[in-house]
């Protein structure tokens, strides 16, 4: 039985790997990679990310304003987003909180992602969410908004295995990334061995977060066809077959992004 992945989270439209688009498809379908969620970042990265996910039909298009880049968006940004969720079979995202840097405008991140969560239950879209050290206002939010309707993930999680249930609860998926292969990775270990199996999801959010494979090639962009490796050392931590735990995060990603998947697939896969 050959294995499917499905790469909940990356950038294909990223300078540093798009010029090699192609072979990067090619070699993400080579290991079973069938589906790769491609999220935009903010205005500049729309065109490209619906243009290559016309161009590839394995790619799903997301269109969201990154927390990082809240500070640097035209005086339109909500007109440019709705025009590309409009026009396109896509989810919303990558949008979020980040607060990370103590600078960082929270107000306005705030008001930014709120518009996100606002639009993802008026269109019934899946949204793609990053969160770093902003827990306690992603959880007012999410009291606030009430559930999801139709669905998103945490990418790359990096909070507490504890807060779990509670974002399962709120109708989000976790999605591990390659932080889960470093060998001190312990808290997101734990993370992924409290996360309930029908909620899991993978993603390699390339080009960025390149996995601790045991044979690093001198390259470390990071691309799709790593998930397959990543899923392997995954399954290993938490003590989890292989096929099992690939053939779960698979399903969940169907279910997950079912509204937006191309119509044939959606009806043959499900
Ligand atoms: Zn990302």
């Amino acid at each position: 039985m050959t294995l499917l992945f499905f790469d909940a989270h990356c950038h294909l439209h990223d300078e540093r790997i798009y010029t090699d688009l192609s072979n990067i498809v090619a070699r993400a379908q080579e290991v079973g990679v069938r589906h790769m969620v491609s999220c935009a970042t903010r205005p500049q990265n729309f065109d490209r990310t619906a243009a290559l996910a016309c161009t590839h039909g394995q790619v799903i298009p997301c269109f969201g304003i990154h927390p990082w880049f809240v500070d640097t968006l035209p005086e339109n940004w909500q007109q440019w987003l709705e025009t590309f969720l409009t026009a396109h079979r896509s989810g919303i995202g990558e949008t979020g909180l980040d607060f990370m840097d103590k600078r960082a405008d929270q107000d306005l991140q705030i008001r930014v992602f709120s518009h996100h969560l606002a639009l993802a239950r008026e269109l019934e879209r899946p949204i793609n969410i990053h969160i770093r050290k902003a827990w306690d206002t992603f959880i007012h939010l999410l009291k606030k908004f009430g559930p999801l309707k139709s669905s998103g993930l945490i990418h790359s999680y990096s909070g507490s295995a504890d807060m779990i249930p509670l974002f399962e609860r709120y109708n989000l998926y976790i999605s591990f990334s390659g932080s889960v292969t470093r060998p001190n990775a312990k808290k997101v270990v734990r993370a992924l061995g409290a996360v309930s199996s029908q909620r899991l999801v993978i993603e390699t959010d390339a080009p960025d977060i390149y996995p601790s494979l045991s044979d690093p090639p001198g390259n470390t962009l990071n691309e799709p066809k790593n998930l397959p490796a990543i899923a392997q050392i995954a399954a290993r931590r938490v003590n989890m077959g292989f096929e099992e735990f690939a053939a779960q995060a698979y399903h969940n990603s169907l279910t997950l992004f079912r509204p937006i998947l191309p119509q044939k697939i959606a009806q043959k896969e499900i």
